[in-house]
């Protein structure tokens, strides 16, 4: 009987510790460098996330103007589009447009050594679409692009 209590104690810590070590990492961080390449293709949201941040940072030496980068999340669908309304904001409007609802989040656009985050309600994604993140930063979107999915 005593040795069942301690034992059935030990499965129940177990069974919480093996929970926290589980826990839903809610946070990722993204470095673009001078070569116009992020460190990431893709990123999976973890469901049981409240908010998820984005954590970007730029590796390289380039100033914004020459190498900015940001990182701008839409749905797949609306990736292109939403690129090419970017490049017509211009610089001034770091390159979104402003008021674009299609936009989910973004960060600013960042020079060599800078870093800049952003947070989103992980209630705004819908299991099984296809999301999309690039720096919309001009030229950069075919190389610097990635996906993100709402992980189950
Ligand atoms: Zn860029």
């Amino acid at each position: 009987m005593h040795t069942t209590l301690r034992n059935t104690a030990a499965v129940l810590l177990t069974a919480l510790l093996a929970g926290s070590a589980l826990a839903a990492t809610c946070d990722v961080e993204i470095e673009g460098n001078d070569a116009m390449q992020f460190n990431k293709q893709s990123i999976a949201v973890p469901a049981s996330c409240k908010q998820f941040t984005v954590k970007l940072k730029h590796a390289g030496k380039l100033p914004k103007t020459a190498m900015g980068h940001n990182w701008v999340l839409t749905k797949a669908a609306d990736a292109q589009a939403v690129a090419t309304d970017g490049i017509a904001a211009g610089a001034d409007k770091a390159y979104v447009k402003a008021g674009d609802a299609r936009v989910i989040a973004h960060t600013k656009l960042i020079g060599g050594g800078e870093a800049d985050s952003v947070g989103f309600d992980v209630a705004k994604l819908k299991a099984g679409e296809a999301y999309a993140w690039f720096c919309s930063f001009p030229g950069h979107s075919s190389l610097m692009k990635g996906t993100l999915t709402l992980a189950k």
